[in-house]
C-alpha cells in the first residue's frame, strides 16, 4: 500500500520524545498528499506503540519485525526500511532528524535507491516536491526541488511541535516479518552507559547557560542552584568546553546539543552563531549580559544588562523569599 511511512525512533522499546514531532509532520504531510499514513514500529511489539498512534491520531500501526533485531543496529534498521519501501511502494518514508533518524534514513535509503533530503523545515509536493532543510547546523536554509516520485524525508528536528489530536481516534495493528541477511548485524548496539538521568539538556524545560562570562569552573555554582530551583539543566558555550570548566555534554550549539526549553536564560555568552543554533528554538530567551550590543541579547526576548555575578545570586535570593512566604510559588 503506498502512503506516508513514518519510522519511530526508540531505544529499547522507550519511544523518542522526537516520535510525536515525527508523527505530527507525518499526519500532515499525509493529509496534504491524501495519501494514508502508517506508523512504524522496528523491533519486538511494544505496547505503548498502539497507545501512541492513537494520541497522534494515526490509523495504522505497522511492526516491523526479525529475530535479529534485538536493540538498534543501523545497518539491519535501514535494511528493514528499505524493504518496507519497496514492498509497499511507500510514496513518502520520514521520520526526525536526530542523530539516529538521519542514520537510519541514510542507511535504507542508499540500500533502497531513493533520495534522501535531511533535516527538512518544509516539505511540499506540487507536481514536484519543494523543501527547505537546514545546512551548517541551522545557520542556512536551502530550497531544494525534486521530481522523484517518492522520497525519503526528516524533519529537522524542533522545527515542528508535538501535536497530538483532540479526538478519540483507534489504530489498527500489522506486522512484516523479514528475514535479514546476519551480515548486517555487524553494528549493534550491544551495551550503554547512563550519563544522565531524568531530564536531559535536550528535554528540559527550563535551561540555564554559561558561557566565558561566568569566569570559572566554580562561577556555575549559582547557575546550578538557580537550576535546581527552577528544576532547569545547566548548560554551556563552547568557550567554557573549551577552558575545561564543564564537560562537553552541557554544550549547547551546532557541536554540542540542541535545546527547546520553555525557558533558555544565556549568562555572559555572546550569542555566537554556532551557539545560537543550538539555542534558537527555546520559546523565550533571557539574555544576562554587561554588553547591550551581544547577538544574545539582540536576539533574546527579555534581557537583563548587568554582571551575571550579581544578578543570578539576586534572582535566586528573590526565588527563596518567595517560596519562603510561599513554598508553592
Ligand atoms: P564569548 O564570545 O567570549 O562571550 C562572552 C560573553 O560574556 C560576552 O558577550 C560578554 O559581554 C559576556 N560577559 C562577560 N563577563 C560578563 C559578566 N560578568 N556578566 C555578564 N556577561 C558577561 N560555541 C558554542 O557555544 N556551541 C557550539 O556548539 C559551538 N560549535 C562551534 C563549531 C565550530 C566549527 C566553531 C568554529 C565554533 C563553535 N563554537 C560553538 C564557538 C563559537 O563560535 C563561540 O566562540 C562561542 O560560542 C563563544 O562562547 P561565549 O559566548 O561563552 O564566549
Amino acid at each position: 500500500m503506498p502512503g506516508v511511512y513514518v519510522v519511530l525512533e526508540h531505544d529499547q522499546g522507550q519511544f523518542a520524545p522526537s516520535s510525536g514531532e515525527a508523527l505530527t509532520a507525518a499526519r500532515r504531510l499525509g493529509a496534504q498528499l491524501n495519501e494514508p499514513v502508517i506508523a512504524t514500529l522496528i523491533g519486538p511489539p511494544l505496547p505503548a506503540f498502539v497507545e501512541l498512534c492513537e494520541l497522534y491520531g494515526i490509523p495504522l500501526g505497522l511492526n516491523l519485525l526479525d529475530p535479529q533485531i534485538t536493540d538498534y543496529g543501523p545497518e539491519l534498521w535501514g535494511q528493514a526500511v528499505a524493504e518496507l519501501a519497496v514492498l509497499r511502494e511507500a510514496r513518502v518514508v520520514m521520520t526526525t532528524g536526530t542523530d539516529r533518524g538521519n542514520e537510519v534514513l541514510a542507511q535504507a535509503s542508499a540500500r533502497a535507491q531513493v533520495p534522501f533530503v535531511a533535516n527538512c523545515t518544509l516539505a511540499e509536493f506540487n507536481g514536484s516536491w519543494n523543501l527547505t532543510r537546514m545546512q551548517w547546523g541551522g545557520s542556512l536554509l536551502e530550497d531544494v526541488t525534486l521530481t522523484a516520485p517518492s522520497l525519503f524525508i526528516s524533519y529537522a528536528h524542533h522545527a515542528i511541535e508535538a501535536e497530538p489530536v483532540s479526538a478519540d481516534t483507534s489504530t489498527q495493528l500489522e506486522s512484516i516479518e523479514f528475514n535479514l541477511d546476519p551480515m548486517l548485524c555487524r553494528s549493534l548496539v550491544q551495551d550503554r552507559v547512563t550519563l544522565t538521568e531524568g531530564t536531559t539538556l535536550s528535554t528540559a524545560a527550563v535551561v540555564i547557560s554559561g558561557g566565558r562570562g561566568v569566569g570559572s569552573a566554580e562561577g556555575f555554582e549559582p547557575l546550578e542552584q538557580l537550576a535546581s530551583l527552577l528544576s532547569g539543566k545547566v548548560g554551556c558555550s563552547r568557550a567554557v568546553t573549551n577552558n575545561g570548566w564543564r564537560s562537553h555534554a552541557d554544550q549547547v550549539g551546532q557541536t554540542g546539543t540542541r535545546i527547546a526549553p520553555e525557558i533558555y536564560i544565556a549568562c555572559g555568552i555572546s550569542g555566537a552563531i554556532q551557539h545560537w543554533v543550538g539555542a534558537m528554538a527555546s520559546k523565550n530567551i533571557l539574555a544576562i549580559n554587561t554588553d547591550p550590543e551581544a547577538n544574545m541579547v539582540t536576539k533574546a526576548g527579555y534581557a537583563v544588562i548587568a554582571d551575571l555575578h550579581e544578578v543570578v545570586p539576586a534572582v535566586i535570593a528573590e526565588i527563596e523569599r518567595r517560596r519562603g512566604s510561599n513554598p508553592s510559588s
